[in-house]
């Protein structure tokens, strides 16, 4: 099946289960999706392998910093109500070249123009242990970072990374934050060519919660898949067995939150 890809830079508001009402940003080509990770459940489609083209494709600063001025000033005028200023879309929104800067654009014109709005950003974590992007990321209201696996195998298995970096580094990079972050891990079940994954099985929810409690985030955010896959098969998990995954992280003093 082929993912969905957003068409422009800036997209909605659109309802987010996690955010609200979320004006996105989409740092990545509008032709192909832009991610170091091949992750089995990405709405976006597979990976290509075709990253240095695409980087080349991202859109200029000067032009993500001027439609968003558009969007939040009609926003504003219009007297929607907006929850979050999100950056998501077409991939990993870090890899864009000037996310360092784009970032501090992003503060100057929610400060300048919705001052109660957050700004939150979904990444896969990759590249946070690189000075310029994890300052840029705490100065995120919700910088919320990916964390699906407990162990190395079932990391492989499910977000087949396309870069050389492991588990072990993820989670080193995320401890670094200190407690200021949000995690969010996606559970699923499916089999692939007879091999079954699963990161609910309790060996993997004992390991994932392992790491954890030493990354001790200020939130967790568990939730199942949403829309359509690349891959078929994938189990939805249901909210009451993610609520018993939650629960085990709750009683380790970890705030969390399901959604469905
Ligand atoms: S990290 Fe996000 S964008 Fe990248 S493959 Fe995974 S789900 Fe898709």
């Amino acid at each position: 099946m082929s993912g969905f890809l957003f068409n422009d830079v800036i997209f909605g508001p659109v309802n987010s289960r996690r955010l609200g009402s979320s004006l996105g940003i989409n740092l990545l080509p509008v032709t192909g999706k832009l991610c170091n990770f091949n992750c089995i459940y990405c709405e976006c489609g597979l990976t290509s392998n075709n990253i240095s083209q695409l980087i080349d494709k991202v859109p200029l600063r000067e032009r993500v910093k001027n439609a968003l001025e558009t969007s939040l000033l009609k926003i504003k005028n219009e007297g929607t109500k907006l929850d979050s200023i999100t950056f998501a879309g077409n991939g990993e929104p870090t890899l864009h070249p000037e996310f360092a800067n784009i970032m501090d654009d992003v503060l100057f014109l929610r400060n300048t123009i919705l001052p109660e709005t957050k700004i939150s950003i979904l990444t896969n974590s990759t590249t946070s242990g690189k000075p310029d992007i994890f300052n840029a990321l705490l100065k995120a209201d919700q910088n919320i970072m990916k964390l699906d696996a407990g162990t190395e195998k079932m990391f492989r298995a499910i977000n087949r990374c396309k870069i050389d970096i492991t588990l072990e580094d993820i989670v080193k990079n995320l401890i670094n934050f200190k407690g200021n972050l949000i995690v969010q891990s996606l559970f699923l079940r499916v089999k692939i060519n007879g091999r079954i994954i699963d990161n609910t099985d309790p060996s993997e929810i004992e390991a994932w919660l392992n790491n954890i409690i030493k990354i001790k985030p200020k939130m967790l955010m568990l939730y199942p898949i949403a829309r359509g896959t690349p891959i078929n098969g994938i189990e939805k998990i249901n909210f009451d067995e993610l609520n018993k995954i939650a629960i085990k992280a709750n009683n380790l003093c970890i705030k969390t939150r399901v959604y469905e």
